[in-house]
Protein backbone atom coordinates (compact mmCIF):
# COMPACT_ATOMS: atom_id res chain seq x y z
CA UNK A 1 0.00 0.00 0.00
CA UNK A 2 2.41 2.23 -1.66
CA UNK A 3 -0.01 5.52 -1.57
CA UNK A 4 -0.47 5.65 2.34
CA UNK A 5 2.72 5.13 3.53
CA UNK A 6 3.89 7.70 0.83
CA UNK A 7 5.49 10.78 2.96
CA UNK A 8 5.80 14.36 1.63
CA UNK A 9 8.62 14.85 4.22
CA UNK A 10 9.49 18.97 3.91
CA UNK A 11 9.11 21.34 5.59
CA UNK A 12 10.62 19.44 8.69
CA UNK A 13 8.09 21.41 11.10
CA UNK A 14 4.66 19.82 9.16
CA UNK A 15 5.99 16.42 8.78
CA UNK A 16 4.63 14.44 11.47
CA UNK A 17 0.66 15.04 10.49
CA UNK A 18 2.06 13.38 6.97
CA UNK A 19 4.20 10.72 8.66
CA UNK A 20 0.60 9.06 10.16
CA UNK A 21 1.44 6.10 7.49
CA UNK A 22 4.13 4.60 9.79
CA UNK A 23 3.43 2.93 12.74
CA UNK A 24 4.25 -0.10 15.08
CA UNK A 25 1.87 -3.37 14.42
CA UNK A 26 2.27 -7.06 14.19
CA UNK A 27 0.89 -10.72 15.47
CA UNK A 28 1.75 -11.77 18.33
CA UNK A 29 4.76 -14.65 18.90
CA UNK A 30 4.56 -16.14 22.28
CA UNK A 31 6.13 -19.27 21.18
CA UNK A 32 10.04 -17.68 21.37
CA UNK A 33 9.69 -16.20 24.58
CA UNK A 34 9.86 -19.88 26.35
CA UNK A 35 12.83 -19.60 29.12
CA UNK A 36 15.26 -22.20 29.63
CA UNK A 37 14.06 -24.46 32.70
CA UNK A 38 17.27 -24.91 35.11
CA UNK A 39 17.38 -28.70 35.75
CA UNK A 40 16.95 -29.16 39.87
CA UNK A 41 19.73 -31.11 41.67
CA UNK A 42 18.70 -34.45 42.47
CA UNK A 43 18.65 -35.07 46.10
CA UNK A 44 18.21 -38.63 46.28
CA UNK A 45 19.14 -40.90 49.28
CA UNK A 46 21.08 -44.23 48.82
CA UNK A 47 18.96 -47.40 48.89
CA UNK A 48 20.84 -48.07 52.22
CA UNK A 49 20.01 -45.04 53.73
CA UNK A 50 23.15 -43.53 53.76
CA UNK A 51 23.74 -40.08 52.41
CA UNK A 52 24.58 -39.61 48.95
CA UNK A 53 27.13 -38.25 47.78
CA UNK A 54 27.05 -34.70 46.33
CA UNK A 55 26.27 -34.40 42.38
CA UNK A 56 28.79 -33.66 40.51
CA UNK A 57 29.52 -30.52 38.53
CA UNK A 58 27.34 -29.78 35.69
CA UNK A 59 28.90 -30.91 32.74
CA UNK A 60 26.40 -29.05 30.64
CA UNK A 61 27.92 -28.07 27.06
CA UNK A 62 25.35 -25.13 26.29
CA UNK A 63 26.61 -22.11 25.59
CA UNK A 64 23.65 -20.25 26.24
CA UNK A 65 23.63 -17.47 29.12
CA UNK A 66 21.04 -18.43 31.95
CA UNK A 67 18.04 -15.60 31.38
CA UNK A 68 19.16 -12.44 33.25
CA UNK A 69 17.17 -11.49 35.91
CA UNK A 70 13.86 -9.74 35.09
CA UNK A 71 15.09 -8.30 31.64
CA UNK A 72 12.25 -8.51 28.95
CA UNK A 73 12.80 -6.70 25.56
CA UNK A 74 9.52 -6.16 23.71
CA UNK A 75 10.71 -6.26 20.00
CA UNK A 76 7.61 -5.32 17.69
CA UNK A 77 8.04 -5.81 13.69
CA UNK A 78 5.99 -2.71 11.94
CA UNK A 79 3.31 -3.84 9.68
CA UNK A 80 2.42 -7.70 8.33
CA UNK A 81 1.93 -9.57 5.81
CA UNK A 82 -1.84 -9.60 5.49
CA UNK A 83 -2.20 -6.05 6.32
CA UNK A 84 -2.88 -5.11 2.45
CA UNK A 85 -5.56 -7.87 1.79
CA UNK A 86 -7.50 -6.97 4.82
CA UNK A 87 -8.10 -3.38 4.79
CA UNK A 88 -11.56 -3.15 6.63
CA UNK A 89 -9.44 -4.72 9.48
CA UNK A 90 -6.64 -2.84 9.27
CA UNK A 91 -8.32 0.29 9.00
CA UNK A 92 -10.94 0.23 11.69
CA UNK A 93 -10.22 2.94 14.21
CA UNK A 94 -8.84 1.77 17.24
CA UNK A 95 -7.84 4.27 19.96
CA UNK A 96 -3.79 6.03 19.76
CA UNK A 97 -3.61 8.19 22.58
CA UNK A 98 -4.10 11.87 23.42
CA UNK A 99 -8.08 11.46 23.23
CA UNK A 100 -7.60 10.54 19.58
CA UNK A 101 -7.62 7.26 17.24
CA UNK A 102 -6.19 5.83 14.35
CA UNK A 103 -6.70 2.99 12.15
CA UNK A 104 -5.46 -0.16 13.38
CA UNK A 105 -2.55 -0.96 11.47
CA UNK A 106 -0.97 -0.02 7.83
CA UNK A 107 0.87 -1.63 4.92
CA UNK A 108 3.98 -0.23 5.41
CA UNK A 109 5.77 0.52 2.31
CA UNK A 110 8.53 -1.02 0.28
CA UNK A 111 11.58 -0.55 -1.73
CA UNK A 112 11.14 0.48 -5.07
CA UNK A 113 11.92 -2.68 -6.43
CA UNK A 114 8.99 -4.53 -4.70
CA UNK A 115 10.72 -5.27 -1.10
CA UNK A 116 8.60 -5.07 1.54
CA UNK A 117 8.59 -2.94 4.80
CA UNK A 118 6.78 -5.87 6.96
CA UNK A 119 9.04 -8.45 5.65
CA UNK A 120 12.43 -5.94 6.52
CA UNK A 121 10.82 -5.56 9.94
CA UNK A 122 10.34 -9.03 10.84
CA UNK A 123 13.58 -10.67 9.84
CA UNK A 124 15.32 -7.64 11.26
CA UNK A 125 13.36 -8.60 14.80
CA UNK A 126 14.35 -12.43 14.69
CA UNK A 127 17.48 -11.47 14.33
CA UNK A 128 17.43 -9.13 16.75
CA UNK A 129 15.82 -11.29 19.28
CA UNK A 130 18.11 -14.28 18.36
CA UNK A 131 20.84 -12.14 19.44
CA UNK A 132 19.21 -10.91 22.81
CA UNK A 133 18.36 -14.38 23.53
CA UNK A 134 21.89 -15.51 23.17
CA UNK A 135 22.97 -13.20 25.95
CA UNK A 136 20.06 -14.39 27.97
CA UNK A 137 17.38 -11.92 27.66
CA UNK A 138 14.09 -12.75 27.52
CA UNK A 139 12.36 -11.36 24.35
CA UNK A 140 8.52 -10.62 23.48
CA UNK A 141 7.45 -10.13 20.11
CA UNK A 142 4.45 -8.37 19.01
CA UNK A 143 4.02 -10.50 16.24
CA UNK A 144 5.26 -14.42 15.82
CA UNK A 145 5.03 -14.68 11.22
CA UNK A 146 4.94 -12.49 7.92
CA UNK A 147 1.65 -13.37 7.43
CA UNK A 148 -0.83 -12.23 9.39
CA UNK A 149 -2.89 -9.13 9.57
CA UNK A 150 -2.26 -6.49 12.87
CA UNK A 151 -2.14 -6.65 15.83
CA UNK A 152 -3.49 -2.88 15.59
CA UNK A 153 -1.33 -0.53 17.48
CA UNK A 154 -2.85 -0.44 20.98
CA UNK A 155 -2.39 -4.21 21.24
CA UNK A 156 0.86 -3.61 20.06
CA UNK A 157 1.26 -1.03 23.12
CA UNK A 158 -0.80 -3.59 25.55
CA UNK A 159 1.85 -6.37 24.57
CA UNK A 160 4.75 -3.93 26.06
CA UNK A 161 2.93 -3.27 28.55
CA UNK A 162 1.43 -6.85 29.99
CA UNK A 163 5.13 -7.84 29.57
CA UNK A 164 6.29 -4.98 32.07
CA UNK A 165 8.77 -4.88 29.18
CA UNK A 166 12.79 -3.10 29.92
CA UNK A 167 11.93 -2.16 26.96
CA UNK A 168 9.79 -1.58 24.04
CA UNK A 169 11.94 -1.62 20.19
CA UNK A 170 9.74 -0.87 17.34
CA UNK A 171 11.39 -1.83 13.91
CA UNK A 172 10.13 0.10 10.45
CA UNK A 173 11.72 0.85 7.84
CA UNK A 174 10.92 4.43 6.20
CA UNK A 175 9.39 5.60 2.49
CA UNK A 176 10.02 9.18 1.47
CA UNK A 177 10.31 9.77 -2.01
CA UNK A 178 12.01 13.37 -1.22
CA UNK A 179 15.26 13.32 -3.83
CA UNK A 180 18.22 11.86 -2.05
CA UNK A 181 16.33 11.61 1.29
CA UNK A 182 18.17 8.72 3.46
CA UNK A 183 19.38 7.37 7.01
CA UNK A 184 17.91 6.24 10.41
CA UNK A 185 16.10 7.71 12.94
CA UNK A 186 14.29 6.97 16.14
CA UNK A 187 11.08 7.81 17.30
CA UNK A 188 9.21 8.52 20.98
CA UNK A 189 6.27 9.72 21.91
CA UNK A 190 6.14 13.50 22.47
CA UNK A 191 5.28 15.23 25.12
CA UNK A 192 5.45 12.26 27.54
CA UNK A 193 2.22 11.10 28.73
CA UNK A 194 3.83 8.93 31.78
CA UNK A 195 6.81 8.86 33.34
CA UNK A 196 8.02 6.01 31.16
CA UNK A 197 7.88 7.90 28.25
CA UNK A 198 9.74 10.68 29.86
CA UNK A 199 13.67 10.13 30.98
CA UNK A 200 13.85 6.57 30.28
CA UNK A 201 12.23 6.71 26.62
CA UNK A 202 14.80 9.73 25.57
CA UNK A 203 17.90 7.38 26.99
CA UNK A 204 16.74 4.14 25.16
CA UNK A 205 15.90 6.48 21.74
CA UNK A 206 19.79 8.09 22.50
CA UNK A 207 21.25 4.70 23.30
CA UNK A 208 19.68 3.24 20.13
CA UNK A 209 20.26 6.52 18.03
CA UNK A 210 24.25 6.14 19.20
CA UNK A 211 24.72 2.64 18.81
CA UNK A 212 23.40 2.54 15.30
CA UNK A 213 25.42 5.19 14.01
CA UNK A 214 28.64 3.68 16.34
CA UNK A 215 27.63 0.95 13.33
CA UNK A 216 28.31 2.80 10.28
CA UNK A 217 24.71 3.71 9.89
CA UNK A 218 24.05 7.59 8.60
CA UNK A 219 21.09 9.79 10.66
CA UNK A 220 18.56 10.89 8.75
CA UNK A 221 19.38 13.95 6.46
CA UNK A 222 15.64 14.67 5.53
CA UNK A 223 13.38 14.11 9.28
CA UNK A 224 13.90 14.48 12.81
CA UNK A 225 17.29 15.99 14.05
CA UNK A 226 20.74 14.26 14.58
CA UNK A 227 18.89 11.20 14.29
CA UNK A 228 16.10 11.27 17.15
CA UNK A 229 11.97 12.72 15.94
CA UNK A 230 9.99 12.98 19.35
CA UNK A 231 6.36 13.20 18.05
CA UNK A 232 2.69 13.03 19.52
CA UNK A 233 1.23 10.92 16.97
CA UNK A 234 1.85 7.23 16.88
CA UNK A 235 -0.92 5.11 18.86
CA UNK A 236 1.67 2.21 19.49
CA UNK A 237 4.09 4.95 21.35
CA UNK A 238 1.48 7.09 22.86
CA UNK A 239 0.33 4.02 24.92
CA UNK A 240 2.87 2.37 26.09
CA UNK A 241 4.00 2.71 29.58
CA UNK A 242 7.48 1.64 29.53
CA UNK A 243 10.33 3.05 28.01
CA UNK A 244 9.68 2.44 24.24
CA UNK A 245 10.95 3.66 20.85
CA UNK A 246 10.85 3.09 17.22
CA UNK A 247 13.64 2.77 14.49
CA UNK A 248 13.00 3.70 11.07
CA UNK A 249 16.24 2.27 10.20
CA UNK A 250 16.28 3.85 6.86
CA UNK A 251 14.32 4.96 3.71
CA UNK A 252 13.63 2.21 1.83
CA UNK A 253 12.53 4.21 -1.52
CA UNK A 254 16.61 5.52 -1.75
CA UNK A 255 18.72 3.30 -3.37
CA UNK A 256 21.33 3.09 -1.61
CA UNK A 257 19.84 2.27 1.79
CA UNK A 258 17.53 0.09 0.27
CA UNK A 259 20.36 -1.70 -0.78
CA UNK A 260 21.14 -2.58 2.42
CA UNK A 261 17.99 -3.32 3.90
CA UNK A 262 17.17 -6.38 0.81
CA UNK A 263 20.25 -7.56 2.02
CA UNK A 264 20.58 -10.48 4.14
CA UNK A 265 24.05 -9.28 5.45
CA UNK A 266 22.67 -5.79 5.60
CA UNK A 267 19.79 -6.78 7.99
CA UNK A 268 22.44 -8.95 9.67
CA UNK A 269 24.27 -5.45 10.18
CA UNK A 270 21.34 -3.86 11.21
CA UNK A 271 20.40 -6.53 13.87
CA UNK A 272 23.41 -6.44 15.57
CA UNK A 273 23.74 -2.40 15.99
CA UNK A 274 20.09 -2.90 17.10
CA UNK A 275 20.92 -5.94 19.35
CA UNK A 276 24.32 -4.57 21.02
CA UNK A 277 22.61 -1.03 21.65
CA UNK A 278 19.07 -2.93 23.26
CA UNK A 279 21.70 -4.63 25.38
CA UNK A 280 23.76 -1.43 26.46
CA UNK A 281 20.44 0.02 27.73
CA UNK A 282 19.15 -3.08 30.01
CA UNK A 283 22.37 -3.70 30.95
CA UNK A 284 22.99 -7.20 30.15
ZN1 LIG B 1 6.48 1.32 9.14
Amino acid sequence: MVAVRRRAVLPVVATFILLAGCQPDGQVAPAATTPVTPVAPVTTSSPTGTPSPPPPPSTSSSSAKPPSSGIVVVLDPGHNGANAKNPAEINRLVPAGRGQTKACNTTGTSTNAGYPEHAFTFDVAKRVGAELEANGIKVVYTRDNDSGVGPCVDKRAEIGNAANATAVVSIHGDGSNSAGAHGFHVETSSPPLNAEQGAPTTKLATVLRDGIRAKGFTTANYIGQNGLFPRPDLGGLNLSTRPAALIECGNMRDAADAATMSSADGRQRYADAIAAAIETYVGA
